[in-house]
């Protein structure tokens, strides 16, 4: 076992585990943030009896110390964002600029929930008993699991953890095995917070041990996943056993529509932006490219063109646009795509080979396909990597069914001039958020965010909807 590990984080102090993994970068397989402790069984076991005795001590913790501790650690973090920006872009190639654009993210969600702690409003009824009244108040859940995947390392686990303490909740925390690095900072700077021993837990580790524990445990009261469909699907029947609240957030098959009268660069960026922005490996990514007729050659050939500009290489070199893929596993499998598609009859209009660069890493170009139908099992499947299949329709009808035929529901897009098609749109894409003239990809930090069909499960995350999903609702009866 090497000497340096980065230790788990449990009751207040930092734990070998039983084994470690290498934090290696996907830009750059000799470039190692580090070697991370494993969390075995037992381990979580003491994570979760831990953070239920801390329930007790923090849920009586003051507003003013809970909004003191977000508040630092938000400050902290936009503070540190170009550093820890930087560590972020290394452990998931993502580019500089956007590391640090989520390290930055991350910040604000602590500093919004810091002001939500002073939000705790509850509200009172008179009875239909005379003399009786009726106070509704909101109490912490109780002890939250929180499992996170690896494309936004830090801002998937702010936007958990910043309003679980809010709320007055313990956490046990397990990041996905691939990005360690981003998880073990952001613990180390709450670790220094004061907050009583237990409060909060970083449990390093894979899902079939960490995360298998943790959906399986009857000692939690709540979990809140962000992660694939396969395995949000195993969340929802693991707690739903031992009746523990659960909130999925999943994958998608986001598509952006152009109508004939879209300011035509507009669409464009639009559609390079939500495609290929973040190599693709976003949620809310633009995978569908729903045109209509009269403006389809126009749109195909001016996107190609910027698909051709786009710089594609280390994510710390300046000027690079697009970084690497996470890993091999998930570079093959986006060429395996590639290939299906083209079997099925999709034309690849450019991209989708892979590229070596200076540094050996996972780097491919980004893809476009045209003449693709929504059928095919490209516009079907998450690929969640840099590859967008324009689907040529007919009219704006044509459009939004083909739009809203697919099992995922998180975000959707329209590019028109047409306040008539922006407003009929709104009100019938099935998705549960939805851009007018904007990337699907990019959202803020102070409103709901999630999906509907496979894409959502459970209550809405952030803004001040998270307090559906950190909170229990409390009706006393009073008779003075
Ligand atoms: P994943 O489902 O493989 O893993 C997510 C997390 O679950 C990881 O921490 C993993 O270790 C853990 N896990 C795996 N198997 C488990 C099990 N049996 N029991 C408990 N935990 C287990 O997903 P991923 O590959 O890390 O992330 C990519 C997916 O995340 C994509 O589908 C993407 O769309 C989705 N995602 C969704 C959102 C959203 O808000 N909707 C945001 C980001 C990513």
């Amino acid at each position: 076992m090497p000497s340096d590990i980065f230790r788990n984080y449990i009751n207040g102090e930092w734990l070998t585990g039983s084994a470690t993994v290498a934090n290696v970068s996907p830009a750059n397989i000799a470039d190692v943030l580090g070697h991370f402790a494993q969390a075995d069984a037992a381990q979580v076991e003491q994570a979760i009896e831990a953070a239920s005795a801390a329930q007790v001590v923090w849920e009586r913790s003051g507003l003013e110390q809970r909004y003191q501790v977000l508040m630092a650690i938000g400050d902290e973090l936009i503070a540190r964002k170009a550093e820890l920006g930087e560590q972020l872009a290394r452990e998931e190639g993502k580019t500089l600029a956007e590391g640090i654009g989520e390290v930055y993210r991350s910040g604000q969600f602590f500093h919004y929930y810091a002001a939500e702690v002073l939000r705790q409003m509850g509200e009172t009824a008179d009875s239909v008993r005379p003399g009786v009244e009726i106070e509704m108040r909101r109490e912490p859940v109780g002890v939250v699991a929180i499992i996170t995947p690896w494309n936004f390392p830090m801002a998937t686990a702010a936007w958990k953890i910043a309003p679980a303490l809010a709320f007055g909740n313990a956490v046990v925390f397990k990041p996905a095995n691939a990005v360690p690095a981003s998880a073990w900072t952001l613990t180390e700077i709450i670790s220094r917070q004061g907050l009583p021993a237990g409060t909060f837990n970083l449990v390093m580790g894979s899902g079939a041990i960490v995360g298998d524990r943790l959906i399986h445990s009857p000692k939690i009261n709540a979990l809140s996943f962000t992660g694939s469909v396969d395995t949000g699907r195993k969340v929802a029947a693991a707690t739903a056993v031992n009746f523990v609240r659960c909130q999925l957030e999943m994958g998608s098959k986001n598509a952006l529509i152009v109508l004939d009268d879209a300011d035509l660069e507009l669409a464009v960026d639009c559609a390079l932006n939500g495609a290929f922005f973040g190599t693709g490996q976003k949620c809310t990514a633009s995978s569908r490219l729903i045109v209509t007729a009269g403006v389809h050659d126009r749109f195909v050939a001016a996107l190609i063109e910027r698909i051709g500009q786009l710089k594609v290489g280390h994510p710390l070199r300046e000027g690079v646009q697009i970084g690497a893929v996470i890993d091999e596993k998930q570079l093959n499998q986006n060429l395996r795509y590639i290939q299906q598609a083209q079997a099925d009859g999709a034309r690849l209009a450019c991209g989708g080979e892979r590229i070596s660069e200076e540094q050996e890493g996972f780097y491919m170009r980004p893809a476009l396909f045209v003449d693709t139908r929504n059928d095919m099992q490209i516009n079907r499947d998450e690929v969640f990597g840099p590859i967008a299949c324009v689907i040529k329709v007919a009219d704006y009808e044509e459009a939004l069914a083909t739009l809203n035929d697919t099992r995922f529901g998180l975000t959707a897009g329209i590019i028109t001039q047409s306040l008539k098609y922006a407003s009929d749109f709104k009100r019938r894409a099935k998705t549960g958020c939805v851009m007018v003239n904007l990337p699907t990809a990019g959202t803020d930090y102070h409103v709901p965010f999630g999906g509907r069909k496979d894409s959502s499960f459970g209550p809405r995350e952030q803004g001040q909807y998270a307090r559906d999903f950190y909170t229990v609702v409390k009706t006393t009866y009073v008779r003075p």
